[in-house]
């Protein structure tokens, strides 16, 4: 979420959050600190003087932020990540401000611009709409991961708006992550700088079109679109591609409300796509208050709280979790370990027939690897396991938990030696009537890990 800030909206948003400042605590207070990984999956690379020289204080914990400059405000976020366990960070801001994180954060951030809305320092509100070509040549050189946050609703732009098309248009093509902001803002937007902002611009029903148009389109609904509950419920109950963050949700709303609103999108099933974000922007205190806002929640299981911390996000990014996890929650790559990305777009086998078969070969240089592993993220839309792999022909077993009901899940098979080989390599995934087949199966990701 933006936050345009002006003092005389402190009295405002006071009354909004006095109700939260008793149950508030100023250290969050969780068990084992390092005990989660966290993915933040919605967070700002925003520059420190953003909202004024010197920074507003943050309006819930009456904390002023004591960075003074990029640097700082940057670092004080990265000891908030080493605090949390916050293995990943997604984020956006102006292109400037995600180059600077990146070269801060490295491999835990991956980045993205903040559009079409955006404010720069101090307190200027801007409108720009990114060219096309240049988003693809960020995406083609890898310099940015994801597109958005996309801050349509502040410009009047609805999810269905023409104006989007083309970026939604980009993005499934090359397959990269959308982040949609919905829901509110900041109250009296429309007088502050935004005078085109419209709550009804917030109804993530509105976009429905759009994800029937684009069905291969991997987008995520930033503040879980709150308030609109049931229109939010309604849009992943169908669409089962969509997943959301709970960010901004999770420390601005009392404790009582988000909790609330939190147990009845469990309770609507979508525990497995709801992803922990803090929509930190330059109050770092922001971070704890987000991460205690679901260890205080009593009605989730630990294995609730995990997805939400990290196994949703890894699945909605496919990510190689192996470089993300230490110690008890994976093995680590070796340094000089490397990647190879086998296919860039779904293997579908569907609709059903056994027997159907997709083939798919790539070139290895095996010279120096110890040990290797391939990645599979599959989706399979019922529980029967119905589709075999073979890796230059000879079988290699799927396991048991790629058979997902409800979402796309990623397994990491540990490979004998010997079954891959210098040069050209098949990977085959056979929908196979001999172990029941009956709807169909995709293969969203496939990767080799070489370990040297
Ligand atoms: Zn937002």
């Amino acid at each position: 979420m933006k936050k345009f800030i002006h003092i005389f909206l402190a009295s405002f948003f006071l009354t909004f959050i006095v109700s939260c400042a008793n149950e508030k605590t100023s250290k969050p207070n969780r068990q084992n600190m390092k005990s989660h990984p966290i993915i933040d999956i919605h967070m700002h690379a925003f520059q420190w003087n953003k909202y004024g020289d010197p920074p507003p204080p943050n309006l819930i914990t009456g904390k002023r932020p004591t960075a003074r400059s990029n640097n700082e405000a940057i670092e004080a976020y990265i000891a908030e990540m080493d605090r949390y366990n916050i293995v990943l960070a997604v984020g956006s801001g102006q292109l400037e401000m995600v180059k600077e994180m990146k070269a801060h954060v490295l491999n835990r951030f991956i980045g993205g611009i903040e559009f079409p809305k955006y404010t720069s320092p101090v307190n200027k509100r801007m409108e720009k709409w990114p060219s096309l070509n240049e988003l693809r040549i960020l995406y083609e050189s890898g310099q940015l991961k994801i597109m958005g946050e996309i801050t349509a609703q502040y410009a009047g732009v609805a999810p269905n708006d023409p104006k989007l098309e083309p970026y939604f248009a980009l993005a499934e093509e090359l397959d990269i992550p959308v982040c949609l902001h919905t829901g509110f803002g900041p109250p009296m937007s429309p007088y502050m700088g935004d005078p085109n902002f419209r709550m009804r611009h917030g109804n993530p029903l509105l976009l429905e079109d759009v994800l029937v148009k684009h069905p291969r389109l991997r987008i995520y609904i930033a503040h879980g679109g709150y308030p609109n509950l049931s229109e939010t419920i309604a849009l992943m109950l169908m669409y089962r591609q969509v997943y959301m963050d709970i960010s901004a949700i999770n420390w601005l709303l009392t404790r009582e409300e988000f909790h609330a609103y939190l147990q009845r999108l469990m309770q609507a099933r979508l525990g497995k796509r709801i992803m922990f974000g803090t929509d930190q922007m330059i109050w770092p205190d922001a971070v704890g208050m987000s991460v205690d806002a679901i260890e205080s929640a009593t009605f989730l299981t630990e294995a609730q709280k995990r997805d939400i911390f990290f196994e949703n996000a890894a699945r909605f990014l496919r990510l190689d979790t192996s470089k993300y996890l230490t110690g008890s929650f994976g093995k680590s790559l070796a340094p000089d370990s490397e990647t190879v990305k086998v296919i860039s777009s779904e293997l579908r086998l569907r609709p059903a027939t056994p027997g159907d078969k997709r083939t798919v070969s790539f070139n290895l240089k095996l010279t120096g690897v110890k040990s290797t592993a391939v990645q599979v993220t599959g989706f399979d839309i019922d529980g029967v396991t119905e589709t075999e792999m073979f890796i230059n022909d000879q079988k290699v077993k799927l396991p048991a938990e790629i058979v997902a009901d409800m979402a796309p899940k990623t397994v990491i098979i540990e490979l004998k030696k010997g079954i891959l080989k210098e040069g050209e390599n098949t990977i085959t995934f056979l929908f196979a009537d001999s172990v029941g087949g009956t709807t169909g199966f995709s293969i969203l990701g496939l990767k080799i890990m070489l370990r040297k």
